[in-house]
């Protein structure tokens, strides 16, 4: 059986400092993710799923314990990718510009949008923009559900989960969103087209 590893944060723990702090995203990547990435590979060992793909196990597994925490490593990693310590108001690439503003009008109606369906994304789960076919669109999804399995591609994501940013936001889930939107690496967003 070919276990899944814990993926290192693409960045120093320092680098988000003033929006996640050094403590938040130790206990984020080194304690919650960690956690997902070591239960995954306890379910699946002796099972169909043993050498499949965190996406073959997402696509194909019963709701449950496996897809939950397989479906979290993916989730994580892509939300670490997502973030940027250095956005210095960095161009959103072309070609994703130009399918923002025929999906939403301009980038600013589409953060305005992504935030409100991330602060009534009810309890844990993620808000994500995904491209549908040819079109964007937001979705949000509840724990560890993922686009994926609804045959959506995701292009960016953010965890509204608690822990995500209580220690630095406490309840304020709206601040939190507010800086992330500053902080997200359009790079990233744009290769996943
Ligand atoms: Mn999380």
């Amino acid at each position: 059986m070919t276990d899944f590893k814990l993926a290192p944060l693409p960045y120093d723990k320092k680098a988000l400092q003033g929006f996640l702090s050094d403590n938040t995203l130790t206990f984020h990547h080194d304690k919650h993710l960690n956690a997902y990435v070591e239960t995954a590979n306890k379910l699946k060992k002796g099972t169909a799923f043993e050498d499949k793909s965190v996406e073959e196990i997402i696509k194909n597994a019963e709701p449950g314990p496996l897809f939950n925490n397989t479906a979290q490593i993916f989730n994580h990693e892509f939300y670490f990718k997502c973030l940027s310590p250095s956005p210095a108001k960095q161009q959103v690439p072309l070609v994703l510009q130009d399918k923002i503003n025929a999906a939403f009008g301009s980038l600013e109606a589409f953060l305005e949008k992504f935030r409100s369906s991330a602060v009534g994304n009810f309890g844990s789960g993620w808000t994500w923009l995904c491209l549908n076919e040819d079109k964007l669109e937001i979705v949000n999804t509840s724990n560890a559900a993922n686009p994926l399995t609804l045959g959506k591609k995701p292009l960016l994501t953010v965890d509204v989960w608690e822990h995500a940013y209580y220690l630095d936001f406490q309840n304020r889930r709206a601040d939190y969103l507010k800086e992330f939107c500053e902080h997200i690496n359009w790079e990233f967003v744009s290769s996943n087209l």
